[in-house]
């Protein structure tokens, strides 16, 4: 059963979002999909959706604290009120746009994690890493999980290579297996990939060995995209 994430990054309004989410939902019920399903809307879209148990809405970020003055920022407050419990931490548009660092990443890590929150947990190396080779690649990986604990029971991890975000470019096959394997050997959770997922190779990707599903921008934001995605990969 593979587990299909859409992230919507700055993407979608309050009322795109509501009729986004309630399509899925309904083809999800009337095609008895059992896949696990995860949307991330704006923080502006959060609310309370009739959605069936296996589909999860998650936040795409907040901050480490229950309320207080963080200007721009929401937390568990926020979350509360539509009963979300599930976030995203480590995107590499956090990491490398908004220069999130490993101890925010870490102490943001620890705080939902004590609330059990559901984590995706996001890691992946910028294009001068891959271009050194898999051991300074994985050795690049391996940063990114300081401070953070692995064995956490809600922890789902996506492998994003930064150069294959957004550009359309979409990492081999090899290179997936062989970084998935490398981490699932010390790792034993989830691990999805990421990259330029498109509806025409998501069933390819999430066929490799050691990918539990996939992490998905661009391609998913038009439902019926999605919905394309969802039943691509219903049968994994
Ligand atoms: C992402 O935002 O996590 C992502 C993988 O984006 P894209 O599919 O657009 O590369």
């Amino acid at each position: 059963m593979a587990i299909i994430a859409s992230n919507f990054k700055t993407n979608h309004t309050r009322k795109s979002t509501a009729s986004f989410i309630n399509e899925v939902a309904t083809f999800v019920e009337e095609n008895n999909i059992d896949n696990e399903i995860f949307i991330f809307p704006p923080s502006t879209a959060l609310d309370s959706f009739e959605i069936s148990s296996n589909i999860k809405i998650g936040a795409q970020n907040a901050y480490a604290t229950q309320k207080g003055s963080f200007t721009g920022e929401i937390g568990t407050s926020q979350l509360d009120e539509f009963g979300i419990k599930t976030i995203l931490i480590g995107h590499s548009e956090r990491r490398h746009v908004l220069n999130e660092s490993q101890s925010e990443i870490a102490k943001k890590y620890s705080f939902y994690k004590e609330l059990g929150y559901t984590i995706v947990y996001c890691i992946g190396e910028p294009l001068e890493v891959k271009q050194s080779g898999l051991e300074k690649t994985l050795e690049y990986i391996y940063e990114q999980f300081e401070g953070i604990d692995t064995n956490y029971e809600n922890l789902i991890l996506a492998y994003e290579p930064v150069w294959a975000i957004g550009t359309g470019v979409t990492a081999t096959n090899d290179d997936i297996k062989n970084v998935h394997s490398a981490i699932k050997e010390k790792i034993d959770k989830p691990l999805l990939y990421g990259g330029s997922v498109k509806v025409n190779n998501v069933n390819e990707i999430c066929s490799i060995e050691g990918v539990d599903g996939a992490l998905i921008g661009t391609a998913s934001w038009i439902a019926d995209d999605f919905k394309q995605i969802i039943e691509n990969t219903k049968d994994l």
